[in-house]
């Protein structure tokens, strides 16, 4: 059986069905990310895992035990809210002790155990102060210690990282990460930012209204998005529309807005006559002076606007019926705005999405 199931899972409230029909299966050990916009259902789902909401169908099984009807804390399992929750009028200590007291642990063994916790969040000259004396980023790690004192092996986390700056979040990124593997643990991870979700998992689970609308490693996700709302909601893309021309296992031909044809790599999946989008990264298109015979795909434009971002320019190109974004390295050429350039790209540069 998988670590964790979800098995046909709806959840309403009044008449707002917020999760529906989902299904997703968990292995032992794996770290997965809920991804998605605001109000797609990850926090409700999560909290069912948890046991703080009930589903108003279908079922939720730990290693192939029916776990929905058992109380939060029958689960064992960790769990960091959005907003750390720690009491503000208890010591560090005493917070993290908390779950261990809640269980019957004895003093002996809670000192101990508060002690290890402390150490590994890096906390331990703070456990006599209270939560307002610390720093988000500690009070942050607090709740962290917490989730873990009791040594639970499946931890689930609402966006824990979402208050701190983008330093000490990409530092807890790799610390949870580092967690994750040294204590096997299984995560379930909340976020609404992409960035994080690449680097920290295993697979992703993309929201979007209540259901999964697609689940894959993150290569997968980022290069093999499945549906439009992937490829936007996944870092950035140019999606270009167009009807399939010809198709051959050497390449297939898509008639774009203009009558110019786009070559895409070879499918015998998609069908002559039928709608596509052409997703294209903005790092995959090279930029060319006009009048240089280019590779296959090659469209004219305008640049609009570049802006110096440091380790890349950002480019936009503007054509009658394109708005392109491109990510040139630093050592290419300056465009200056309004020149007329060709923006060129490989048919391996392209994903196509059926429309
Ligand atoms: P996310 O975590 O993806 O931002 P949530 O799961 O928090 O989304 O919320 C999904 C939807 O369910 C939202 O429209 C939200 O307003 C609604 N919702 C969440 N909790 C409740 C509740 N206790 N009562 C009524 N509506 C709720
Ligand atoms: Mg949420």
């Amino acid at each position: 059986a998988p670590r964790i199931r979800f098995e046909k899972i709806s959840k309403s409230f009044g008449l707002h069905q917020v999760v529906k029909d989902l299904s997703l299966d968990i292995e032992r050990g794996e770290f997965v990310s809920l991804l998605g916009p605001s109000g797609s259902g990850k926090t409700t789902l999560l909290m069912m895992l948890a046991g703080f909401e009930n589903p108003t169908a279908g079922g939720i099984f730990l290693d192939g035990r029916r776990i929905d009807h058992l109380p939060p804390h029958r689960r064992e399992m960790g769990v960091v809210f959005q907003n750390y929750a720690l009491f503000p009028h208890m010591s560090i200590a005493d917070n993290i002790a908390f779950p261990l007291r809640m269980r019957g642990v004895g003093r002996g063994e809670i000192e101990e155990r508060v002690n290890r916790a402390l150490e590994m969040v890096q906390l331990s000259a703070m456990s006599g102060r209270k939560p307002a004396q610390l720093s988000g980023g500690q009070q942050q790690r607090v709740a962290l210690a917490r989730s873990l004192v009791f040594e639970p092996t499946v931890v689930l986390m609402d966006e824990p990282l979402g208050a701190l700056d983008k330093q000490l979040r990409e530092q807890m990124q790799l610390d949870i990460r580092a967690l994750h593997k040294r204590l096997e643990l299984t995560v379930v991870f909340v976020t609404h930012d992409q960035s994080e979700a690449l680097t920290m998992s295993d697979r992703i689970a993309v929201f979007n209204r209540g259901n999964i609308e697609q689940i894959g490693s993150p290569r997968d996700i980022y290069d093999r998005p499945q549906t439009r709302a992937v490829a936007e909601f996944i870092g950035e893309t140019n999606l270009i529309e167009g009807t399939v021309k010809m198709t051959g296992t050497d390449g297939t031909s898509v008639e774009i807005a203009d009558g110019r044809h786009v070559i895409v790599p070879g499918s015998n999946s998609l069908a002559v006559g039928s709608r596509v989008h052409i997703s294209v990264r903005p790092e995959r298109i090279c930029l060319a002076a006009r009048g240089i015979s280019a590779a296959a795909n090659a469209l004219p434009a305008k640049i609009l606007d570049s802006v110096y971002q440091g380790d890349h320019l950002r480019v936009q190109l503007d054509e009658d019926a394109f708005r392109f974004v491109v990510r040139t390295d630093m050592r290419s050429a300056e465009w200056p705005v309004g020149a007329d350039v060709v923006a060129h790209f490989t048919p391996d540069d392209c994903w196509v999405i059926a429309a």
